[in-house]
């Protein structure tokens, strides 16, 4: 069976490709299938809506089953912010080191019990029929002081889950804990579900 996976990140496409092959599916990305996903806006207001419109677009485009992600880090001490417009906080040419520098002046007169934060992963995928499955994986941890190490990508460095920072955390720890690992976790159990019942069905 196959799926398109709706996003151009290909690191996306081989974490995706990873949970995938072990059900018997094959995880295509938009060039492979030879569509653009560029002129599709990501115009909604959760990160579910978000995750909902590039997997409908890809799946409408295309007629496979689709899935897309969509995540972001949300400040509570900034109402919430960036949350959805975490790819686009500080403009277009804002680069992440700006984006972290940002947050951590925004947050400077605030103390410990002040810093909290989040990071959300929602996973959308739409199937030709119109059936959905839709899953949203959390990471809760705090805004670090200045920034810590230099792996991850993002808003890692200045993340901290249990006092340490997701720039200081192996891609392996990471997965275990972080809201991606949770949502693609919750994601393989539903689709296997829902697999298993569409069989009984025939
Ligand atoms: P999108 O899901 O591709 O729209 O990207 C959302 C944005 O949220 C990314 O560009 C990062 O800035 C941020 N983000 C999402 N997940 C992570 C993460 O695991 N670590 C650091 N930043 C993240």
């Amino acid at each position: 069976m196959k799926f398109i996976i709706a996003t151009n990140n290909a690191h996306k496409l081989i974490e995706l490709e990873r949970i995938l092959s072990p059900l018997g599916i094959n995880a295509v990305s938009p060039k492979k299938e030879g569509i653009s996903l560029d002129d599709v806006e990501e115009n909604g207001s959760s990160f579910k809506e978000n995750s909902f419109i590039k997997a409908d677009a890809a799946c409408k485009k295309t007629g496979l089953p689709a899935i897309a992600d969509d995540s972001g880090i949300c400040v509570d001490a900034l109402d919430g912010k960036p949350g959805i417009y975490s790819a686009r906080f500080g403009g277009e040419d804002a680069s992440d080191t700006d984006k972290n520098s940002m947050i951590l002046d925004m947050l400077k007169d605030k103390d410990d019990s002040e810093r909290g934060a989040h990071y959300t992963c929602a996973i959308t995928c739409v199937f030709p029929n119109g059936d959905k499955i839709q899953v949203e994986g959390k990471c809760f941890g705090k805004i670090a002081r200045a920034p810590e190490g230099d792996g991850g990508f993002g808003y890692d460095p200045i993340f901290l889950y249990n006092g340490v920072s997701f720039g200081k955390t192996s891609a392996e720890d990471k997965d275990k804990v972080s809201h991606r690992g949770n949502a693609l976790r919750m994601f393989r159990e539903e689709l296997v579900k829902y697999l298993e019942g569409n069989n009984a069905h025939k």
